[in-house]
């Protein structure tokens, strides 16, 4: 028993990422405590609603069977939960069957960010103690993940992590279409949304680092992540990219969406006050994220859109099929085809 446990905690620490980390606590609590079902749950605060999603569950049927199931979000969250979420202290209900559903949960920060249900028909004192300390690691461990996948002076998501988001994000698009193509009367919404990349480069930052001086360039960058953080909905992916250049993933909205929430964080910049710097403006480039795209040829579309958006006289947003379309025009035109 004791070198089974020595060697999950091993496997536990192996994982590099938060999705695999989730999935080997789940069937290392699964294999040490005898339980029907165990789940992890996250919370998001949107516009002061708490929202919640059953990331990961791990079910036992009756007839021994593992049910893996992933990324519900809960129309209603049961009050045991929301309790646990508030409170931060763990929650035990038992419903009239004699099944006991325990809800520990899980703080990064000092703040509760979700919460591990586990259903059983009762835990002895030393399965709660184990799970205590499943818990504790996994935490522990989910800790020094999330700082890997942060860039230090901004708090925001770290260029190392683009490819592994960007590649879930398009999964996540890829199982959403297949569910959606099987509906037809879906099909139209379908062809209107898709997610978007957006790359944002701050205009003439040189200038402000020159002027002012580099401490004063990095509050300004720091001030802006946090306008991003506060501006952008929680399931959109904030990076820095690089020093003045962030990118930014969305989930599928409509053109008109995109388009209207980038000029309301635009008109947002030209009116948040940064220190010494009188008015600070942005370019943003935007390009749309098929099912199928791969990472970089999505990114060399956006820098191409963000070029044009410089060219252009900066602080606009520029759209990669629009400016496609315009060249289009105008090579038809030189080529003198006539259009009408
Ligand atoms: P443009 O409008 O064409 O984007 O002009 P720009 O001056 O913003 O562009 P450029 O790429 O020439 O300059 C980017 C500057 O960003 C250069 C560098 O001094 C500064 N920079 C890069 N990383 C950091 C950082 O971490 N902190 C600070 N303070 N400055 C940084
Ligand atoms: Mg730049
Ligand atoms: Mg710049």
């Amino acid at each position: 028993m004791q070198e089974a446990l020595l060697h999950s905690v091993v496997k536990l620490t192996k994982t590099r990422d938060v999705d695999s980390l989730e999935s080997s606590l789940l069937s290392t609590i699964h294999e040490f405590i005898g339980c029907q079902q165990v789940s992890i749950y996250k919370s998001t605060c949107e516009d002061d609603s708490l929202e919640v999603e059953c990331c990961l569950s791990l079910q036992v049927t009756k007839s021994k069977q593992y049910h893996w199931s992933q990324s519900q979000k809960l129309e209603n969250p049961c009050s045991e939960l929301i309790s646990c979420l508030n409170s931060a202290c763990i929650i035990a209900i038992q419903s009239i069957d004699g099944i006991e559903t325990k809800w520990v949960p899980i703080t990064l920060a000092d703040k509760a960010i979700g919460a591990i249900a586990i259903k059983s028909n009762g835990l002895s004192s030393s399965d709660q103690v184990l799970l205590n300390a499943f818990c504790c690691i996994y935490e522990n461990y989910l800790t020094i993940l999330h700082e890997n996948e942060r860039d230090k002076l901004t708090g925001l998501l770290n260029r190392q992590t683009f490819d592994r988001k960007f590649k879930q994000l398009v999964e996540k698009q890829v199982v959403k279409h297949h569910k959606t193509s099987k509906s037809n009367q879906n099909r139209q919404l379908q062809s209107e949304t898709v997610s978007w990349l957006a790359m944002l480069d701050i205009d003439h930052f040189k200038q402000v680092n020159d002027n002012y001086g580099h401490v004063c360039g990095d509050e300004v960058l720091l001030i802006l992540a946090q306008t991003m953080h506060n501006f952008f909905r929680a399931s959109d992916l904030l990076f820095r990219f690089g020093g003045e250049e962030f990118v930014l993933v969305f989930e599928p909205a409509t053109f008109e969406e995109i388009d209207s929430v980038l000029n309301k964080f635009m008109d947002r910049i030209r009116n948040t006050k940064f220190p010494f710097v009188n008015k600070l403006t942005v370019s943003i480039g935007v390009a749309k994220v098929g099912p199928y795209d791969f990472p970089i040829h999505v990114l060399e579309k956006a820098d191409k859109a963000l070029y044009c958006a410089k060219t252009q006289g900066r602080d606009q947003v520029c759209f990669f099929d629009l400016m496609e379309q315009s060249e289009k025009l105008d090579s038809d035109d030189e080529s003198g085809i006539d259009l009408f």
